[in-house]
């Protein structure tokens, strides 16, 4: 059965393993993807692998499962006056790039300026998570967690900053490990204004 205890409210951002039943479509394609790579897949060490291939793409992919914006309906109103940046740095994540189902594994800096509402501060890399468990490109990604953060808080200013490695180009042809893609965006006042956003950069470190 379903064991779902991965409850959202935890402070566990890596969920645990699923035993979900794999259907056997599921399983003969990954057999088939094995012989196609020059493998037998019916040799001892890869028995169990079909299963433990699907299970794992059902946790890359769980944010399809996900409304990200959710994760930001509760707000606090009463922010005491509170009008500086919140931000949330250095978060790491992982995701797949949707042109070869590769990893991604980076991290990334979340900003805001309140304007009403602030949200706990977890919940910045709840909304990261949600769009990164997908199959993604970094740039849609960066601009899919600014927007809703924008479009759920009303904040004056919000600013992401993406910084990943790609497996599909450190694992394949070009090889150059450790080499780091850079995305931002930048709303509202970290946008139009110069100042605030040389701010939001100084605090993540840029
Ligand atoms: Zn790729």
């Amino acid at each position: 059965m379903h064991d779902h205890h991965h409850d959202p409210e935890d402070g566990d951002l890596v969920a645990p393993s699923p035993k979900i039943p794999v259907p056997e479509n599921v399983a003969e394609a990954i057999r088939t993807l094995l012989r196609w790579a020059g493998d037998d897949p019916g040799r001892e060490g890869l028995l169990d692998t079909p299963q433990r291939v699907a299970r794992a793409w059902k946790e890359y992919c769980a944010g399809y499962a996900e409304d990200p914006g959710h994760h930001l309906s509760r707000v606090f109103e009463e922010v005491g006056g509170y009008d500086e940046i919140v931000l949330l740095k250095d978060i790491p994540f992982q995701s797949h790039c949707e042109h070869h189902m590769a990893p991604i594994t980076g991290k990334a800096s979340i900003a805001y300026l309140p304007r009403n509402h602030v949200v706990g501060i977890s919940k910045l890399a709840r909304v990261l998570h949600a769009f990164a468990r997908r199959l993604q490109v970094q740039e849609r990604l960066t601009a899919e967690v600014a927007d809703c953060i924008w479009n759920h808080l009303h904040p004056q200013g919000v600013a992401v900053v993406i910084e990943a490695q790609h497996g599909c180009m450190t694992g394949r042809g070009v090889r150059t490990p450790g080499v780091g893609m850079v995305t931002s965006r930048m709303m509202g006042v970290f946008r139009e204004d110069e100042r605030s956003r040389a701010e939001v950069l100084k605090l993540m470190g840029y």
